[in-house]
């Protein structure tokens, strides 16, 4: 069985509708994926419908931008209801701080000579969220940049134009939405937040005691030490282990649908997790 649960669509900064996302998963022999768009899961109706008849399983998944201890996160929400009222007022309140951020990104960017990058970011975005990654392909089709390595070494970074502070979901309030729609709260690639090791176990105490229960240990970026270094935490707190390629872009993204190292034995998979209802397909 091939899993790959984590991976973006149009509804957030991936480049493919959820049609052609599912239709690419069966290409690459993906039996199980879970759509995870970052804070939304509009997509996930579209991708249901194309599921059912190509024979990819489609988990309900999102990508939750959160706040701990002035850091930004990643929490993956998978077997999400996307109609919990909870889930949804807590992901619009994330839609608006998105749209207000944009606005303050495309000023900064404006103070530093690059006009109309608000409109400019927009015409990437086929379903209206803003990421930074739309102002990435902007700036890089204006000649600002070569490429989204890039870009993201002279833009849209900490002390860079275009960079602005936006105010996240409280880690405990993405778990508790998550969890509120019935899903399963999940560590998005903890080795792209340079943390320490004091400070990620410090954060992975706090992520158990507000009832997160996974860790993604084959994640994006991750290299074979950070497998290993994961795979421990995995097992020293006690979370399930999940594995997802972050796919977005068939053409420039870094990395392909479907193309994830195998967990190590040691860990526990996650979807085992009963509230996934995938281990009947184990
Ligand atoms: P946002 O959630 O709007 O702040 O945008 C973050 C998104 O930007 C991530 O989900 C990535 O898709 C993208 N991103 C951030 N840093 C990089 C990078 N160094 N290279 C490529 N993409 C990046
Ligand atoms: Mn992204
Ligand atoms: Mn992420
Ligand atoms: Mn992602």
């Amino acid at each position: 069985m091939k899993y790959d649960l984590h991976s973006h669509s149009t509804y957030s900064d991936g480049t493919l509708t959820p049609t052609q996302l599912l239709q690419r998963a069966a290409d690459k022999r993906v039996d199980v994926l879970a759509l995870t768009d970052h804070d939304n899961t509009d997509g996930l109706a579209e991708a249901r419908k194309i599921a059912d008849d190509n024979g990819v399983q489609l988990v309900n998944g999102v990508e939750i931008s959160a706040t701990w201890s002035k850091r930004l996160l990643h929490i993956v929400g998978l077997g999400v209801d996307p109609n919990n009222a909870e889930l949804a007022a807590g992901l619009k309140q994330m839609q608006n701080a998105r749209s207000e951020r944009a606005q303050r990104m495309a000023k900064d960017l404006a103070r530093h000579g690059i006009e109309g990058a608000y409109e400019g970011a927009q015409e990437y975005s086929k379903e209206g969220l803003l990421s930074r990654t739309h102002f990435a392909r902007f700036l890089i089709d204006k000649g600002y940049a070569k490429d989204m390595k890039q870009v993201f070494k002279r833009y849209l970074v900490n002390g860079k134009p275009g960079y602005v502070n936006s105010e996240w979901a409280p880690l405990a309030d993405a778990v508790s939405w998550i969890k509120a729609a019935g899903g399963v709260a999940v560590v998005a690639h903890p080795a792209r937040y340079k943390l320490t090791m004091t400070k990620m176990k410090e954060m992975l105490a706090d992520f158990v005691e507000y009832g997160g229960e996974g860790i993604e240990v084959i994640g994006s970026g991750h290299n074979d030490d950070d497998i290993r270094i994961t795979t421990a935490l995995a097992t020293e707190y006690g979370l399930m282990s999940s594995v997802g390629s972050d796919f977005h872009d068939p053409e420039k993204g870094r990395r392909e649908l479907g193309h994830v190292a195998p967990l190590p034995e040691q860990c526990v998979p996650i979807w085992q997790h009963s509230s996934l209802s995938l281990n009947k397909i184990n």
